[in-house]
């Protein structure tokens, strides 16, 4: 087989899958992938410094907490909405809390940088900000508590 008909062969492939069986593939979120200097302009700085250096803003001082309208709390950085107002709860931490995210939009990873506990630290599934720590002292039905960094996050009402 040369080349040329090895190339209409695996055309004539493609066409068939295309046109035959419909695919469900998983939602694809489309990476955003932004230079350190894009970043620093594009957030403000209280921002920046939790989606893109992993700090921790202080207790207390997210209007989100008190936030109690039906609606999406969205990524900061790049729009992706992570959590519903309807896995939110009052935590009485001082931090958005929420016992549930929305699935394939959070990425966990293991956080060692306080010697005296086992954090775990979450990110936005596009940008890879970060956005919190999650907890196995949440209430039912997951007992899971995300404590999610106002700053890193904009509301949106349903
Ligand atoms: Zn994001």
């Amino acid at each position: 087989m040369n080349r040329r008909h090895f190339l209409s062969v695996a055309g004539l492939g493609a066409l068939a899958t295309a046109t035959g069986f419909p695919v469900f593939a998983a939602e694809t979120i489309t990476p955003l992938n932004l230079s350190d200097a894009e970043w620093k302009k594009r957030l403000p700085p209280a921002s920046y410094t939790v989606l893109r250096q992993g700090g921790t803003e202080y207790a207390g001082t997210s209007p989100l907490v008190n936030e109690h309208r039906k609606g999406v709390f969205a990524c900061l950085g790049c729009d992706l909405p992570l959590f519903s107002s309807d896995k939110k709860y009052d935590s009485h931490t001082g931090w958005p809390s929420f016992f549930d995210v929305m699935k394939d939009h959070i990425r966990t990873q293991s956080d060692h940088k306080l010697a005296f506990e086992d954090r775990t630290e979450y990110h936005c599934a596009r940008c890879g900000g970060h956005q919190g720590h999650v907890f196995p002292d949440g209430p039912p039905p997951t007992g899971l508590r995300y404590c999610n960094n106002g700053v890193a996050l904009k509301f949106i009402p349903a």
